[in-house]
């Protein structure tokens, strides 16, 4: 499988390169040259372990590492890092939430980045050379990348997160640990100034060469791969224990990129009858699955700070095959979305945007009051992330097919809201009440992108 940029000025890269390159050298990212049709297989991967569905499904995009190489990778990352299920489904009520946050740092993005932090050692082990990862992060990405990379010869990590815009336990899940090779950056502003500084530096191919800069943020193909995984997994499970032909997901959103690998999962011909997309207050894509119009507005703090964000990173991919895959009409429209802040795309006669999407917002009221309620009907806790897909979840499903709500962290990393919600001091994990007691260390730097560059610049020497 080759890998073409969205915007077009990229020569096809293997999966490998892909991986390494992070965003695409032209500014655009990374997508498979065709989305693999997988319908006759599934039936074959009903009875498969997580890991093994994960080589199966991942193997039908990565065709330039040895098969054995691959399988071994894969098997590893989540029999280390995942010591109980990967993917857990449990029923709640009458939908099913997919437990997704069993990893190290508690929240769903381990199950990708865990398996990027092997792919990157194995391709520098093969290929030689070294990598500095440069990551901004809303809250979990950071930590969750951390801990893919800690410890791992050749790689640095430098990771940026807004210094007023993470959780003390977010903050301190990064800034506790100290191998050598991690390096926190406090950013004085928002996730999308980091996100912005990221995106300027890597645009700059003469730095990102000199110094092997990699991804490791949502925009990371290896991540979207990672992820489509365990929407095959749940849909699999499901259709056998309910024998219904279909699910539809409810999926807590922030950047676009857990409910993009279940749209690439519904493209391969899983069986998903419709995506659920949840928004905050920051509803920038609820607002574009309602009315086909992407305009940004201000970011809000909220309750679920890892969906804090107005720019979404990965809606490029989406929208690369919305406008009927032309990487110069994407250009385009991008290019006229970075001067005005707003882009639309045409609606069908009935004013629907994508058949495949459903979308609305849960905002700070419906979080708590859905914690809450859950709480007291089905004494399960839910995080405040989850809690939006759920609430949203149930406002938009077809009520004839099961409804899996993604539980994207453990809600012990959110103890204020949990406590807010239910009047109680219920949300606890032993590695989230150890983290106050450890030490810390973090560089703190003005929003600008030449202070990030002189800092990786000065650390690397
Ligand atoms: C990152 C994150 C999200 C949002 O996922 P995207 O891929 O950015 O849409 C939701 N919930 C939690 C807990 C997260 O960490």
């Amino acid at each position: 499988m080759k890998y073409i940029s969205t915007r077009g000025q990229v020569e096809p890269v293997g999966f490998e390169d892909a991986v390494l390159m992070g965003l695409a050298d032209d500014g655009g990212l990374l997508i498979p040259e065709t989305i693999p049709d997988v319908s006759d297989r599934l039936s074959d991967w009903r009875g498969l372990g997580y890991a093994d569905l994960a080589i199966a499904v991942m193997g039908e995009f990565v065709d330039d590492i040895p098969a054995e190489e691959f399988a071994g990778i894969v098997r590893r990352t989540y029999a280390d890092a995942f010591p109980a299920d990967v993917a857990p489904l449990v029923q709640v009520g009458d939908a099913w939430v997919l437990e997704l946050w069993h990893g190290p740092t508690l929240a769903f993005k381990d199950v990708a980045l865990q398996l990027l932090g092997n792919l990157f050692e194995a391709a520098l082990a093969r290929r030689g050379g070294r990598l500095n990862v440069l990551g901004a992060t809303s809250g979990d990405t950071g930590s969750a990348a951390i801990y893919g990379c800690r410890g791992r010869s050749g790689i640095e990590v430098f990771m940026m997160h807004p210094a007023e815009g993470v959780s003390e336990i977010q903050r301190r899940q990064m800034t506790t640990v100290l191998d050598e090779n991690i390096h926190n950056i406090a950013v004085r502003g928002t996730f999308d100034d980091c996100q912005r500084i990221m995106k300027t530096i890597a645009a700059d191919v003469e730095f990102k060469r000199r110094h092997a800069i990699g991804a490791v943020n949502s925009v990371n193909w290896a991540r979207v791969l990672a992820q489509i995984v365990y929407y095959v997994w749940a849909a699999l499970r499901l259709g056998e224990r309910t024998g219904s032909a279909q699910v539809q997901f409810a999926v807590p959103t922030g950047n676009f990129g857990d409910i993009l690998a279940g749209w690439y999962a519904m493209k391969m011909g899983v069986p998903i009858d419709r995506l659920i997309l949840a928004t905050n207050e920051n509803d920038i894509l609820c607002r574009f699955f309602q009315t086909g119009e992407y305009s940004l507005g201000e970011v809000h703090k909220t309750l679920s700070p890892s969906m804090d964000i107005q720019v979404a990173s990965n809606f490029e991919r989406y929208l690369y095959y919305r406008l009927g895959e032309d990487p110069r009409k994407l250009s385009q429209t991008m290019a006229d979305f970075g001067r005005t802040g707003k882009l639309a795309v045409p609606t069908g006669e009935d004013g629907t945007v994508d058949g495949d999407f459903r979308a609305g917002r849960g905002d700070t009221e419906a979080t708590l009051a859905t914690i809450g309620r859950v709480w007291r009907e089905q004494e399960y806790l839910l995080d405040p992330h989850s809690a939006v897909g759920v609430h949203v979840g149930l406002a938009c499903r077809d009520a004839g097919k099961p409804l899996v709500c993604l539980a994207t962290a453990h809600p012990a990393k959110f103890p204020d809201a949990i406590r807010t919600a239910t009047s109680e001091d219920l949300a606890h994990h032993p590695k989230i009440d150890h983290l106050h007691e450890l030490p810390t260390r973090c560089a703190v730097l003005d929003s600008d992108v030449q202070a990030v560059r002189e800092f990786v610049e000065e650390t690397l020497g």
